[in-house]
């Protein structure tokens, strides 16, 4: 496919005549075409297309199609069906009502030229920048929450994963390489892989299920040792189905016995999930929980701003797999909205993602005050007031002495770095002193050994302690209230589109989606906006309506 840049056509008379009687009070498509233009241009999109070939489709309606085919929760055929069919749509896409479409295959087609060329942040930065010329968009607060996002693959359990990767390794051998399959497989397979394997198919009794996991294996194998035999062609070990075949049989298996039986790896042998493949159709998603809800798949990151007197735009979205903790995620968010220039002044987080490192370093690199609660001190002492936790002492930092409550001083003062790679000071406090101190139970439970007390390096640790100090007293308490919008905006893209339910397989195609998602919601805010429609507050039920404030 070819393209060659075309300027962007004015509405036709004809639809912008039929649109306007059709939209008295106007319509979300044709205030968003009135207010900002096309938004894209062809341009922006050279990079995906070759200069030879067919000519392709206006890459400027291929993006906002992708984005209003989210902004109503559309398949493509219903998207594709919309352009031929809707008024408003044309008029955004300044289409001639006799406008026969095209083929629903070409946005796949187009999500699918994007993420190759690296280009689908485009979309919602486009938008952005469109919003920051018009005064919509300021470097103000901002603040963001994850949300899971569960798979386009079904959930299977240990036998399942283990069926079903086979059958799809049969099946891609079956398509590339027919004739080499029909000369090694066992007939049985036959009875065995020519259906999905679904648990309810699969026998009840325990000792049924491992025969049958056993036999699964045993297949598994033959197949690879068929596969990896000198005399078996090289390119058999390059298909996709094979290699995740074979990396599924080492975290399931031990390698065979003497005998030929299989060996089922024990628990604790078992690889993390971070790498666990548990669906052979989608190798990226894997398994997590957090709090009350598990789930395979992915995790997004939404960043919105919050300010008074503009829009609540989505600015940011970071698509992960569901195995990073959000903590992990304050950088790259950081970094995203740096290099747009969207950079807040505040950054409202919950306690998941703040950490002292956050704290020092979103301060030093990015000028980025973060507002979150973090973490109580996880020590007994720090649990069991009132017993001596790391706040009740006093340090001397340049001359690397700690203080005890009852003014013992330290002795050793190690700097050293943790299993996180981050500075860490590790203190004790005299044997004899700590043998003889009259209020030693408030401080070690150890029968014999002294205090021994770690804690971050200078400037962590002052931070740590000085928002443990302050994240109790109201100031920051009405500061960081502010934060619990983001859960009504991730509330509204699993409500308006399917923010929780990749519709695609994979990272990339899932992170694509939330642009698309994120760009449609904007659009959705920016309707609100330019109709005067206030934002939502936070409902109060009427009973707690009732209860009296604090004097
Ligand atoms: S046990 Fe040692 S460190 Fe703790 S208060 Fe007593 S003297 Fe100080």
């Amino acid at each position: 496919m070819s393209m060659q840049p075309q300027s962007i056509p004015p509405v036709p008379p004809d639809t912008e005549a039929v649109a306007r009687a059709a939209f008295p009070k106007g319509n979300i498509y044709v205030l968003l075409r009135d207010n900002l233009g096309s938004i894209y241009a062809d341009e922006m999109f050279t990079a995906l297309f070759s200069k030879r070939g067919q000519p392709a489709e206006s890459p400027w309606r291929l993006a906002l199609i992708s984005i209003m085919q989210f902004v109503e929760n559309l398949s493509d055929r219903q998207a594709a069906d919309a352009v031929r069919s809707r008024i408003d749509w044309k008029y955004a896409l300044s289409l001639p009502l006799t406008d026969p479409g095209f083929d629903f295959s070409i946005l796949s087609e187009f999500r699918q030229r994007l993420i190759s060329a690296d280009a689908e942040q485009l979309l919602l930065d486009k938008l952005l920048e469109r919003l920051r010329d018009l005064g919509l968009l300021k470097r103000e607060r901002q603040r963001t929450d994850s949300t899971h996002v569960i798979a386009a693959v079904r959930h299977l359990n240990r036998l399942e994963t283990l069926g079903e990767t086979l059958r799809a390794a049969l099946n891609s051998l079956a398509t590339v390489a027919p004739d080499w399959l029909m000369s090694h497989l066992h007939y049985d397979w036959f009875d065995r892989y020519s259906r999905r394997i679904e648990n309810y198919r699969l026998p009840k009794l325990d000792s049924e299920r491992e025969a049958l996991g056993n036999l699964i294996g045993k297949d598994g194998f033959a197949l690879l040792n068929a596969i990896y035999a000198t005399v078996a062609p090289e390119w058999l070990r390059q298909i996709k189905a094979v290699e995740i075949l074979r990396q599924v049989w080492v975290q399931q298996f031990y390698a065979p016995g003497e005998d030929g039986e299989v060996q089922w790896r024990k628990t604790k042998d078992m690889p993390p999930s971070t790498i666990t493949i548990h669906s052979p159709y989608d190798v990226e998603a894997h398994y997590s929980n957090k709090r009350s809800v598990d789930w395979v798949g992915y995790k997004t990151h939404v960043t919105e701003t919050c300010g008074e007197d503009c829009p609540h735009l989505i600015t940011q979205v970071y698509t992960t797999l569901s195995t990073v903790t959000d903590d992990a995620a304050v950088e790259p968010i950081h970094q995203g909205l740096e290099e747009k220039s969207l950079l807040p002044n505040e950054h409202l987080m919950d306690t998941g993602y703040v950490t002292a490192e956050h704290f020092v370093n979103s301060r030093t690199q990015y000028d980025v005050e973060i507002i979150g609660p973090v973490r109580s001190d996880p020590s007994w002492q720090a649990r069991n007031h009132p017993k001596f936790a790391a706040d009740q002492f006093k340090f001397d930092w340049d001359n690397q002495v700690a203080t005890c409550p009852m003014g013992q001083q330290s002795v050793t003062w190690l700097p050293e770095i943790d299993k996180r790679g981050q500075p860490i000071i590790d203190i004790r406090f005299p044997t004899a002193a700590c043998r003889a101190c009259r209020v030693r139970r408030r401080c070690t439970r150890s029968k014999k050994d002294p205090r021994g007390l770690t804690i971050r390096a200078q400037a962590f640790h002052t931070a740590l302690q000085t928002r443990r100090q302050s994240q109790e007293t109201p100031e920051f308490l009405h500061q960081y209230h502010q934060r619990a919008g983001i859960e009504a905006t991730l509330s509204q893209g699993t409500r308006r589109t399917c923010l929780r339910r990749s519709r695609y397989r994979g990272l990339a195609k899932t992170h694509l989606q939330h642009i698309l998602i994120a760009t449609a919601l904007n659009f959705l805010r920016l309707d609100a906006w330019f109709n005067e429609v206030p934002i939502a507050k936070t409902r109060i039920s009427r009973f707690k309506q009732l209860q009296p404030k604090p004097a």
